[in-house]
């Protein structure tokens, strides 16, 4: 059977079942995929330089012609050593070969090679090792270096991608339509893929980078859009719109802030509509989201409707399960916490509670979406710190339930344009204003010289009564040298925290440990947890009002933001200390940014400028489908413009139903993972 683009990658020439199996390893399963597989970098042999100027000890390409090769010689340890003399016309050098006898053998006497390698030895005897080589007469000088796998060389990915795009030529489709890639400048699809592994120039290679991260860009908007309208196009039960919540206001203990009522007048509104909502709730760290959610979930249960509310952890659930308790439970809403790590009998149980509708909010971890648990009426799923699902557990959710109505909520401010990216498939709303009286938690960065007095400070806060975080990066110490949690409580309950109640917190203990120490903790009978950034998010303990971060360098802007959000959240006055010898110009820069502002979305912004766009992409925490291209390639120019094409083509056709559309949206599929996009 001849190989087609998308038939499996064994069958493409030379590969077969053993290669095949390689390529699997690579996430590769057709000559699509492969030629998908985008090089991470290129080796140019256009620069070579004349033997006498090559570097020592660094890579050189060197263009050479080779006099005489030597019989591989066999030495200790079944080590195959090749050599041969080669000249670039003036001086001579060694060319040395470990272990790869094919290799060397395609190497022949009398021919010239452009050959990338590291030049070692002295001024009269240079060797080159291991170089990676092509023919003088090759006309394609920049040449794709791949990821690859045990036993899939550079030289057998560069042949099956020809053949590959081979196939692809002699059938080339295009997924944008003519119309579209004059007006946004872009290269046909063919010839993009070609120049991106095999580029006649740079410009061409960055072309064919720009052509295809703009795909994958729009791709990934219209695939959020389109999951958007699908959930529009189910029902879910609509809620009575003069329900009265007045009575969740007056027995809270707070006023609830403009941006807090706001949102949830505009989840009221939501839940009142036959179409599911679908929204996120973007609020800064300690900005008063779950009082936002127990609104939500009040208003539902005077409807009759069961709500679930979906937290990362287990800390967090059974966070949430206190704190919409002391909420709602004086108003006769009945809430529960379903944890995996419930004993059997009790969570049989619950699941009986549950289906006969005897509980109104269900608090849990994703538990609470298994199969097994039925409800008597679901009408509201709410996700906490939303980003720690991906897209896919989102779509799972809305399956629970007859389509029942969705908040989410996330802590990580994102600004406006990657927000339209990343939750595209999601109305917004924000809470941006803290409530009223919060102190910005005041921050210092300083040099591991002032740790001792950095905690005498902590200790007199501890003394005022106040509790107190240590962050340190690691568990367990390791050849690095960053601090761990464990030797480091050793280590500060016999000098700085000596006679303070301290406890550990990291992400190898098990759910109870940790619940345990987090009670522990809440009710202040721990003064001083020293953990990882497990506490990363959101919890919440007001009485904690001073943070020590170490190896501050070790963390990006948005994740000092988060961990500095556990303190600060109560009426003290609260302080958080970087500590760092990191002198790095972007460490520094980090730790002004810090310094200097507590608003999240400016810090975000900053992170977005000090990092770029692909970061955010490449990162695991939203959830998207992974990025090949745009993340490395993207920047906010182009994604702009990505996003205006996306408006356009669903304007005009927001099923994308269109002949000329029919590709892309297939593409658009592909990337999703057809099943989200019904
Ligand atoms: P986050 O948005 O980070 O999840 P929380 O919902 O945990 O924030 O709220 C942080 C703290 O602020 C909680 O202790 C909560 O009870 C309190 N809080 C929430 N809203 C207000 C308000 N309007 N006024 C005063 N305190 C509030
Ligand atoms: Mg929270």
């Amino acid at each position: 059977m001849p190989a087609t683009l998308f038939t499996d990658i064994e069958y493409l020439k030379g590969v077969g079942k053993a290669r095949g199996e390689k390529y699997r390893k690579l996430g590769i399963t057709s000559p699509y995929e492969l030629i998908y597989h985008i090089p991470r970098a290129y080796l140019d042999f256009r620069a070579h330089v004349p033997v006498c100027q090559a570097a020592h000890g660094e890579y050189n390409v060197l263009k050479l012609t080779v006099l005489h090769k030597t019989a591989p010689q066999r030495i200790k340890g079944g080590l195959v050593i090749c050599k041969a003399s080669a000249t670039d016309g003036i001086d001579d050098i060694l060319i040395v070969v470990y272990n790869n006898v094919y290799y060397y053998q395609a190497l022949k006497e009398g021919s010239t090679y452009y050959m990338y390698g590291k030049v070692t030895g002295n001024m009269l005897r240079r060797e080159i090792s291991s170089p990676v080589y092509i023919s003088a007469d090759e006309k394609v000088l920049i040449q794709p270096i791949y990821h690859l796998t045990q036993g899939l060389s550079a030289n057998m990915v560069r042949t099956n991608m020809r053949q590959a795009l081979d196939i692809m030529r002699s059938e080339p489709f295009e997924t944008l339509p003519e119309e579209i890639r004059r007006r946004y400048e872009l290269k046909p699809l063919m010839w993009a893929l070609e120049n991106i592994h095999f580029p006649s120039s740079d410009a061409a290679a960055e072309e064919a980078r720009t052509r295809l991260a703009f795909d994958e860009l729009l791709k990934l908007q219209l695939g959020m859009s389109l999951m958007k309208s699908r959930s529009r196009r189910s029902t879910a039960y609509k809620m009575d719109s003069t329900t009265d919540i007045g009575g969740f206001y007056d027995s809270l203990p707070f006023e609830l802030t403009d941006d807090q009522k706001k949102a949830i007048g505009e989840i009221e509104k939501d839940l009142c509509r036959d179409v599911p909502m679908n929204r996120l709730l973007q609020g800064d760290v300690g900005s008063g989201k779950t009082a936002v959610a127990a609104a939500a979930c009040y208003f539902a249960a005077k409807n009759g409707m069961q709500s679930a509310l979906m937290a990362p952890t287990e800390i967090l659930a059974s966070q949430h399960f206190a704190t919409l308790s002391g909420f709602l439970e004086g108003l006769g809403v009945k809430v529960c916490l379903l944890t995996g790590s419930l004993s059997a009998g009790k969570k049989a149980d619950m699941r009986r509670r549950i289906a006969a509708g005897e509980i109104d909010v269900i608090v849990g971890t994703h538990a609470i979406i298994q199969k097994d648990v039925e409800y008597r009426s679901l009408g509201l799923v709410i996700t906490d710190e939303q980003h720690r699902f991906g897209v896919s557990q989102r779509a799972a959710l809305a399956e629970k339930g007859d389509s029942p109505h969705k908040l989410v909520m996330s802590a990580t401010p994102i600004p406006r344009t990657l927000a339209l990216i990343i939750y595209g498939d999601l109305d917004i709303s924000a809470i941006t204003q803290l409530p009223k009286g919060r102190m910005p938690v005041k921050t210092y960065a300083v040099t591991g010289k002032l740790r001792h007095r950095a905690f005498g400070f902590v200790r007199e806060r501890l003394d005022e009564g106040r509790q107190a975080y240590v962050v340190c990066p690691m568990i367990e110490d390791s050849e690095s040298d960053l601090f761990a949690v464990k030797s480091y409580a050793e280590e500060a309950a016999k000098n700085d925290l000596k006679g303070y109640a301290t406890a550990l917190l990291h992400g190898k203990m098990n759910a109870a440990e940790k619940e345990k120490t987090m009670k522990k903790f809440r009710a202040g009978e721990i003064q001083v947890l020293i953990c990882t950034t497990v506490v990363e998010v959101g919890v919440d303990v007001p009485n904690a009002a001073v943070m020590v971060i170490e190896n501050a360098e070790r963390f990006g802007l948005s994740q000092l933001h988060q961990l500095r959000g556990r303190v600060g959240r109560g009426g003290y006055e609260s302080s958080c200390i970087l500590i760092t010898d990191n002198t790095s110009e972007d460490c520094i820069k980090r730790m002004k940014i810090m310094s200097s502002t507590n608003d999240g979305f400016r810090i975000s912004e900053e992170d977005l400028k000090m990092r770029g766009p692909g970061d955010f992409f490449g990162s695991a925490q939203h959830g998207l489908p992974p990025l090949k291209i745009a993340d490395i390639a993207c920047n906010m120019e182009l994604m702009n413009k990505a996003q205006n094409c996306a408006r356009e083509i669903l304007a005009a056709d927001p099923e994308l139903n269109w002949q000329q559309h029919r590709t892309l949206k297939m593409d658009v599929m592909r990337l999703f993972n057809k099943d989200i996009i019904g």
